[in-house]
């Protein structure tokens, strides 16, 4: 657990599209702005010939460098390639994913002229230390512990991926917290101070690329998770994607070209589409208008919200089924809730509001936190309360969270034998006996899988090992004890004992399912750090830059104003101002070249005209 002394947690809700970050300052939680000054910061990383950018700096040049421009890193981490939905996904990113080691993900990018291969984890924990570095800025020092939040109904591994990709960014992870969680905290912290009323909310969270539900009952400053349900594949990208098939589609009815297989068009279109979406929530209609889309043909169209709702209709009452599954799991009628709360940029569409409303027999949704902020906002609260920092209120929060999948293991027949039903409490500790199923059996295999389905192999496979010197014996005789125990991190242990030897093995789930050995963590931790001294590097060379350039122009104005004011002679103005024109044309072209090389032509010109200056 952190101190005071090391400075304040922060709290970073790391999202799909976006991210935030925030801190337990002055009495109260502040949303850190970037150095652009905004509050949320694209989770975007973009390599290039000569630097890596991050943020919004990525976003920049998005649409010129789509091969080279990684998002989505959330929909990858933890994912085996295989998976289906990596497999969609693959398909409709302009970057390039190729299949590693392990059934591991690997992006491609060109960097400084090289192919870079790197994990999901590696990305997002680029995107961490953007986020870290924004509050280092903010805060003055250096920030070491944090809070970061996944989806309620990431699994075991994508939990893990998302620590390691914190460790890899420089962070202790002090906890990884559910989104829904923290947005109820949010929506919570003014209520529990003030309330002795026990209140039964549901967080509605609509992303980016994930959809939360969850069934919370608050009551002063204790937060209990009832049930949660969801799709960690479900969210404002899918409804940009079904835009851009739309508008593939109708650029090839008006040209005859089918631009689905040009990742720059398509990341143009990506972009455009994201922006007429936005407008759809408050206007009825939108253009989208692309110069030069494809083979310099422009493209304007047209698009309804009445349209935009039919493309993505299927995916709303999605949404929908999720919430009435939540309620189910937490056995309670749709009258219990209290309140519904909107969490997430997604909610915004007015589709989405008005079906949930409906559902609700036209319950106010509260709209009471901001959707952009408040999981950031849980987190830090969550972060001041596990160092000990922020007030006394903050310090007594006691939370409950629940597993959002069952757990168990594969038995005869490749049944599913449940030995954490989904939904429980969590740290939590559950005990099952197992008999040998053969006669003679010296050894049990343990395959630990997570999900709902009764066929074992339709799960997700978390993790296998072997109890093995067990005594020979006929079948049913030797009895096995399995023993789960999950922290408060939501990070599963698994126990076999032999129950007449008293032989144990064990596994920490995902350690096995996180695929990244302790050495490529290493590695990434090295490299991590590589990054930093170029970063460091690039920003001394902008700065380099920055003081020439700014010097030049500096002169160029001093010359300007007296060569006007009739003090300075016209042919030395004349050799100045030809001098200044050709550093300026010379500076475009050489942006980032060495520092020295920046630092001497500064001092060369400061020799030269530094006495003519002064003489007129
Ligand atoms: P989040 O993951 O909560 O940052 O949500 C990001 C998602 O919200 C992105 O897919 C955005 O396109 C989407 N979003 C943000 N504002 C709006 C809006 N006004 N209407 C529709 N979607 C929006």
């Amino acid at each position: 657990m952190a101190g005071k002394s090391e400075g304040p947690a922060i709290g970073i809700d790391l999202g799909t599209t976006h991210s935030c970050v925030a801190v337990w300052h002055h009495d109260r939680v502040q949303i850190i702005p970037n150095d652009q000054g905004n509050r949320v910061t694209p989770s975007l990383v973009a390599f290039n010939e000569t630097e890596r950018l991050i943020g919004d700096a990525a976003k920049n040049v998005m649409a010129i460098n789509p091969t080279n421009t990684v998002f989505d890193a959330k929909r990858l981490i933890g994912r085996r390639f295989s998976d289906p939905l990596v497999q969609r996904d693959v398909k409709q990113w302009p970057f390039e994913v190729v299949c590693g080691a392990n059934d591991k993900p690997m992006i491609v990018v060109d960097y400084k002229g090289q192919k870079k291969r790197c994990v999901a984890e590696e990305i997002s924990s680029m995107v961490l230390t953007k986020m870290k570095e924004i509050a280092e800025d903010f805060l003055g020092f250096k920030v070491k512990n944090a809070v970061i939040t996944v989806p309620a109904y990431f699994n075991d591994s994508q939990k893990q991926a998302t620590r390691i990709a914190g460790i890899i960014s420089g962070l202790n992870v002090l906890r990884i917290v559910v989104e829904p969680t923290a947005a109820a905290i949010a929506y919570g912290l003014d209520k529990m101070f003030s309330s002795s009323d026990k209140k039964n909310v549901l967080i509605f969270d609509l992303g980016g690329g994930t959809f939360d539900v969850s069934i919370l009952t608050i009551e002063k400053n204790t937060f209990n998770v009832r049930s949660t349900a969801g799709d960690t594949h479900l969210g404002g990208e899918d409804f940009d994607n079904r835009m851009v098939n739309h508008f593939v589609e109708e650029f090839n009815r008006k040209h005859k070209m089918d631009i689905s297989g040009n990742p720059r068009a398509l990341g143009k279109l990506r972009i455009a589409c994201e922006t007429a979406k936005r407008n759809l929530s408050f206007m009825l209609h939108t253009t989208i208008g692309i110069d030069s889309l494809y083979k310099g043909i422009d493209f304007e169209c047209k698009i309804a919200r009445a349209k935009f709702e039919e493309l993505n209709m299927d995916l709303f009452e999605e949404c929908i089924g999720h919430v009435q599954k939540c309620l189910m799991d937490a056995g309670m009628d749709k009258e219990r809730i209290d309140d519904v709360v909107l969490v997430g940029g997604s909610t915004r569409i007015p589709k989405v509001k008005q079906l949930l409303q409906d559902f609700f027999d036209g319950k106010e949704l509260c709209k009471s936190v901001n959707p952009d902020e408040a999981v950031a906002y849980g987190a830090a609260v969550q972060a001041a309360n596990l160092a000990a920092q922020g007030c006394d209120e903050i310090r007594d929060l006691v939370l409950w969270d629940v597993t959002p999948l069952s757990l168990g293991e594969a038995i005869v027949g490749d049944e599913m034998s449940v030995v954490v039903p989904k939904n429980t409490k969590i740290p939590t500790k559950k005990e099952r006996n197992y008999i040998t199923c053969r006669d003679n059996q010296t050894t049990v295999p343990i395959e630990v899988h997570e999900g709902e389905r009764p066929r074992a192999s339709d799960n997700i496979l978390l993790g296998k090992f072997y109890l093995s010197g067990i005594p020979p014996a006929p079948k049913g005789v030797s009895k096995i004890s399995v023993c789960y125990d999950i922290d408060v991190n939501g990070i599963l242990t698994v126990t076999a004992e032999d129950r007449t030897t008293g032989n144990t093995n064990s596994i920490v789930v995902s350690n096995v399912t996180s695929i990244l050995s302790d050495d490529e963590i290493e590695r990434m931790l090295k490299e991590a750090e590589t990054f930093k001294l170029e970063d460091d590097e690039l920003r001394k060379k902008f700065e380099a830059k920055n003081s020439l350039e700014n010097y030049v122009y500096r002169i160029r104005d001093i010359v300007l104003n007296k060569n006007n004011a009739g003090e300075f002679p016209y042919s030395e103005a004349k050799k100045m101002e030809d001098k200044i024109k050709s550093t300026i044309q010379w500076l475009d072209e050489n942006r980032v070249t060495e520092i020295d090389v920046f630092e001497d032509k500064r001092k060369e010109l400061e020799s030269m005209w530094g006495p003519i200056i002064t003489k007129f």
